[in-house]
Parts: C-alpha cells; structure tokens; sequence
C-alpha cells in the first residue's frame, strides 16, 4: 500500500466529501481526490479558504466542486440532515467521506485543562465526526463501495504528556472507527483510520513553533495512502489504522 500508484481514474464518477477542506491536509486531499476524477465536496470553517480551494479545482479542469461553509463545533443535528438532503439531491449517493478537520486546542499538563477548551476538542474532533458519518451514512450505503476515513494520530495509539484533550480525542477516534467497522462488517461499506504522521501544516507549527519545517513532510507527499484508501483498490480493508508515512 505505501508505494500505492492511483491510475489516473481512481475516483472517476466517485463524490467525496472531505472535512477541514480548506487547509493543511484537507485541502490537499480534495485537490488530489479532484484531480483523481473525483467530484468534491469541500466542507469546513472558513468559506474563504474554501472558496480558493474550489476555485484552483475549476481552473485545474478538475470536476466542479461544492462548497460547504460549516462550523462543525456548533452544527445541529439539523445541519447534517440538511447537508444529507443536498448530497442526496445533487449525487444521488456518496462514495467517500474523509474525517479530517480538528483542533488541537492548548497543549499543556492534564491537572490544569480548561473545561471549555476540552469539550470543544471533543465536539470538533469527535461528536462531531460522529454526527455526520451517522447522518451521510444512508447515502453511503447507496454507493457502489465507499469508504470512510478517520484521521488519527500518534498520540491516539499511545498516551504522552502534555497531548491532554487532543490526544483523548484521537484515541476516542480510534475506538470510534473500530466500533464502526465491526458493525459495518462485511457490507458495501468499510472504515479506517489514517495517521498522517508529523506533517507541515499550520496544525504543527502551533504544535511545535521552534522546529524546522523543511524536516517535514509536506501534505502531498501522504497523498498515496488517502488515494489507496478512498480507490477501489481497498475496498477489502476495514477496522484498520493507517499510517500515511510507514516507519
Ligand atoms: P490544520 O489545522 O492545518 O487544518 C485543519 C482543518 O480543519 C482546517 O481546514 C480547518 O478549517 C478545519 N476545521 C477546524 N475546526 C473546524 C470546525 N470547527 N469546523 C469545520 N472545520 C474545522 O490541520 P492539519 O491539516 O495539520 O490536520 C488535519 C488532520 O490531521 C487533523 O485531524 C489532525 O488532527 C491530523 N493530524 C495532523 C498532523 C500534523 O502533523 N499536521 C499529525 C497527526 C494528525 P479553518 O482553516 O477554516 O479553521
């Protein structure tokens, strides 16, 4: 998988929705997804940021994609019905979901966590991942195969200090894609988790403000385990963590 090479169709006639889509990794990967043959879905926080994104897809030649301006720490139930609807209007069916957007909030001991800043890591990183997957869940079942994908991370797999909610989160994550896959069994339907690994984005940077970013991996270069995970090529893989750069 890790020297995965997408034919150029991977994700023809595919709709895939990618959250956090204006920044960092999310963008990358539904520009590299659009590029595939993929139609978009570009969800996130920021509508400008999302709208540069869908503006380099058009003038790339890339399938047209759709904008979805949502701030996920506070959508409703409501919010994902609707977006269900739209999807199920235009598409008719939804092929990929890629889990990316979250907040790392403040790194810093356990014993002094601010509460609020905890439960908007939890409703951003984990209820609301939860919320739309179950809401997208019957157009998901309505394509050919799809895929769902839930980005993890390092401090997800193992505890370490100072990692506080974020790290709570990522392990929350990682239950939550087990449970899914088990339950999704052997359907048209699969579930994983990715961990991109130590990426240069703004995420990181706050993370790790003094470090050399030139030391790490940029975005596009995890983009052969998001193609594998989102092509046909996977479809028989399900309840597994990914890791986008392999050790
Ligand atoms: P960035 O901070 O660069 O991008 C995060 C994206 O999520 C942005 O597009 C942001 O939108 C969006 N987002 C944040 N909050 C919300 C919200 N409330 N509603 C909707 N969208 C929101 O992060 P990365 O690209 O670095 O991270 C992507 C994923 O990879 C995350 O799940 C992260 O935990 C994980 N990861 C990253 C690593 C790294 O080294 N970079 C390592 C391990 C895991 P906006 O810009 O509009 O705020």
């Amino acid at each position: 998988m890790h020297y995965y090479k997408a034919p150029a169709n991977a994700l023809q006639n595919k709709t895939i929705l990618i959250t956090g889509a204006g920044d960092g990794i999310g963008r990358v990967a539904a520009l590299t997804y659009a590029e595939y043959g993929a139609t978009v879905i570009l969800l996130g926080k920021t509508t400008q940021k999302l709208e540069c994104v869908y503006d380099e897809i058009v003038n790339a030649g890339y399938p047209q994609p759709a904008i979805v301006p949502l701030d996920m720490r506070g959508a409703t139930k409501q919010n994902y019905r609707d977006l269900a609807a739209t999807i199920e209007q235009q598409f008719g069916k939804l092929d990929g979901l890629l889990n990316n957007a979250s907040i790392l909030g403040s790194l810093g001991p356990l014993e002094h966590f601010c509460v609020s800043t905890f439960e908007n890591i939890m409703k951003v990183n984990v209820t609301a991942q939860a919320m739309i997957t179950k809401y997208l869940f019957p157009l998901l079942r309505k394509a050919p195969h799809a895929s769902v994908v839930f980005t993890s991370s390092g401090v997800g797999r193992k505890g370490r200090e100072f990692w506080g909610p974020y790290a709570i989160s990522k392990f929350a994550t990682e239950g939550m894609m087990q449970t899914w896959a088990q339950e999704v069994g052997k359907t048209n339907i699969r579930i994983n988790c990715i961990n991109p690994g130590a990426t240069r984005t703004s995420m990181r940077a706050s993370a790790f403000p003094g470090e050399d970013k030139d030391s790490l991996k940029t975005p596009e270069q995890l983009m052969s385990a998001y193609l594998y995970l989102m092509s046909d090529d996977s479809q028989k893989v399900n309840g597994q963590s990914i890791d986008a750069q392999p050790k």
